[in-house]
């Protein structure tokens, strides 16, 4: 038992949150922070900050949700960069917009700063157990999570993160466990209770390849990918990177793997049948890329170390539900791991989660009041979707349990936003993942500027600390002079082409402002010509030479975020004559007038609502009023 688990057994508190995972570690740090008594129930305290599957934070679109989290004072960014042994900035020959911050972490400093995070948060408490009930009062509001011994937590609001735990059944080849994670019993009770809360649920699965041992692995004969020279911290209050960053391997898989692969789909539990959930497509088990891509020249395979003191390798690419000899095979005959021996066996695991389209964009059950639910529960895949959605979560539950209004992000504000919209407006049919494509306004939606973009936010919200405060001011103070620095020195075509500097003979004035969103001009060149910028910090010049180059495009993107905004709050006659607009379906018709939203932002989280649809209702709005 953990020093935690020995607190007393609390008996009411204001939010309880089940589940210590990604999820659940966001939603009870803002819960609390959000000055809410909160609680966290979790399995077991020393799993707090285990990763399921690869030993990776962030990537491209996940890393913009990193940022964010961190942005408002979330705890996974602080973890990662107290875990990091690879930094890498994905995408980094395209623009900023789509930089993806990645790094791969030792699993085990990883977990420790999680841990230490949750320790260290005022307010919470944490309680080792399994959720097994939740207790409705007379008018059908939740009030109490129930173990399975009959104990009781009352509360005002609780978020449930019950992530692959959910009637969590593992395969490998024909052999069936049930559990939530390997070793790990599932939460049985839970599916029950959300059934007869009237919710949907439906069946998903994910997979995990099988765990090598390093010593094993032939490393001299492979290529191997280094880390960034340069990391680049995901926290805004982290200062270096300190942890020693290593290099990954690099291998393929081949013809004879292929082979060995498709000789054996029968025992496979995904092709023989066994297994109904849906896995992610954007993240296929290897029995599936050799399925629907063939041979292609060979898939490639990262060989990524668990830890800087740990033998253990995560071959990414390779997850499987393939029976353990055939694993065994197929493994051998890659390159570099042909004498490989397996620490664990990969599998694959199926798993109840509700349709989010239960949900509203608090995250909140519309048919359980104080019911919020955050994380692979409501259909979503991977770490950084879960900590996003349990950060919204536990906010969101902590200010209900005040009597406060909740606090929704749109899709021009975050990916956050714009994770939580797809979600609840239009389901899951697959395990969700985020991409910046995902994003219409992701000009906007940098990983670089999320503390611009949600630290006041979040100031405002009383949900970050002090020191964060402080120094998100200080640095905006710093931009903003920069900028005006930079906008007040000036140079004409003609003293820009004595200085080297190519830019059209228009005769207009330029700034050293316009100048920096040119690619071609060089920071080094514009400080010759105006040294007084010399005294910009090099954090705020960069960061203003990123501003400088997508301010052009911004002015657009930001009427059509206005738009959006006042389009969406615009409210709906509640008499509107969904009969007489012309070119809706019958369908959709029928669902508007069954649901009769107050608003489009209402209307437009209706299943199978379209952007035609919407013009369409916004027209006769117009007209009616
Ligand atoms: P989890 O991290 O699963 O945490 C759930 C927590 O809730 C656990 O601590 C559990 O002990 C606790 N809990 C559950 N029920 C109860 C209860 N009744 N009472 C008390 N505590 C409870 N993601 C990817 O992006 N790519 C992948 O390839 C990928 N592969 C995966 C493969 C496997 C085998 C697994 C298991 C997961 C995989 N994931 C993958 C998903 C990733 O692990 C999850 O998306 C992420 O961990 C979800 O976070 P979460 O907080 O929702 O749930």
């Amino acid at each position: 038992m953990t020093e935690r688990a020995q607190t007393p057994f609390p008996s009411a508190c204001d939010v309880v949150v089940v589940g210590g995972g990604h999820a659940g570690c966001e939603a009870a740090s803002a819960a609390a922070r959000a000055g809410a008594a909160t609680v966290l129930v979790t399995h077991r305290f020393d799993t707090i900050g285990a990763m399921s599957c690869n030993p990776a934070i962030g990537g491209i679109g996940k890393g913009h949700l990193v940022r964010e989290i961190d942005a408002l004072g979330g705890l996974m960014g602080i973890a990662a960069d107290r875990g990091g042994i690879q930094f890498r900035m994905l995408n980094r020959r395209k623009g900023p917009a789509v930089w993806g911050p990645r790094t791969q972490a030792d699993r085990k400093l990883y977990r420790a700063a999680m841990q230490g995070l949750i320790r260290e948060t005022e307010g919470l408490t944490v309680v080792e157990g399994d959720v097994f009930d939740l207790s409705l009062d007379a008018s059908g509001a939740v009030r109490a999570v129930v173990f399975a011994d009959g104990r009781e937590i009352a509360c005002r609001a609780m978020v449930l993160t019950t992530g692959t735990f959910l009637g969590g059944l593992i395969h490998i080849g024909d052999r069936q466990i049930p559990a939530g994670r390997m070793g790990e019993d599932p939460s049985l009770g839970l599916s029950g209770t959300l059934k007869r809360l009237g919710l949907s649920l439906g069946r998903l699965k994910t997979g995990t390849p099988a765990r090598l041992d390093g010593r094993t692995i032939d490393w001299a004969s492979l290529d191997s990918q280094k880390p960034d020279e340069d990391p680049v911290p995901f926290s805004f209050l982290t200062e270096r990177i300190d942890n020693p960053q290593i290099d990954c391997g690099i291998t393929r898989t081949t013809p004879e793997t292929h082979a060995i692969i498709r000789d054996n789909l029968s025992r496979s539990a995904l092709y023989s049948g066994k297994i109904e959930g849906v896995g992610p497509r954007y993240c296929p088990s290897i029995e599936d890329k050799i399925v629907k891509f063939g041979d292609r020249d060979g898939h490639q395979i990262f060989l990524e170390p668990e830890g800087l003191d740990d033998d253990t390798v995560y071959p990414n690419g390779l997850s499987t539900s393939l029976p353990e000899d055939v694993q065994d095979a197929f493994l051998r005959s890659i390159p570099g791991l042909e004498k490989v021996q397996i620490l664990k066996p990969g599998y694959a695991i199926e798993y109840d989660h509700v349709d989010p389209r239960e949900l509203d964009r608090s995250l909140a059950v519309r048919k359980a009041p104080g019911l919020f639910l955050a994380g692979q529960i409501n259909g979503t895949t991977g770490y950084e979707e879960a900590g996003a959605q349990g950060l919204v979560a536990g906010l969101n539950a902590a200010r209900l349990a005040g009597w406060s209004e909740p606090v929704v992000l749109g899709r021009a504000d975050a990916y956050i936003g714009v994770m939580i919209d797809d979600l609840t407006r239009t389901g899951v049919t697959e395990p969700y993942r985020m991409f910046t494509s995902r994003a219409e306004f992701r000009l906007s939606l940098r990983a670089d500027n999320a503390d611009r973009r949600l630290t006041p936010l979040a100031m405002d919200l009383g949900i970050v600390s002090g020191e964060r405060a402080a120094r998100f001011s200080q640095g905006e103070a710093a931009f903003l002079a920069a900028r005006a620095a930079l906008e007040a020195a000036s140079l004409t075509p003609a003293e820009a082409g004595r200085h080297g500097i190519a830019v059209n003979q228009d005769g207009r004035r330029r700034s050293a402002w316009q100048l920096l969103a040119q690619s071609a001009v060089e920071p080094d060149r514009l400080l010759t010509v105006f040294p007084d910028l010399a005294a910009i910090d090099d954090k705020t010049f960069a960061r203003a030479r990123i501003e400088a180059a997508y301010d052009v495009y911004l002015d657009r993107q930001k009427k059509d975020q206005e738009r959006l905004r006042k389009d969406e709050g615009r409210a709906i006659p509640g008499d509107l004559d969904y009969a007489a607009i012309p070119g809706l379906s019958n369908e959709l018709r029928h669902k508007l007038m069954a649901r009769r939203p107050g608003s489009v932002a209402e209307a437009e989280r209706i299943d199978g609502m379209t952007p035609a649809a919407l013009a369409l209702v916004l027209l006769a709005i117009r007209r009616s009023s």
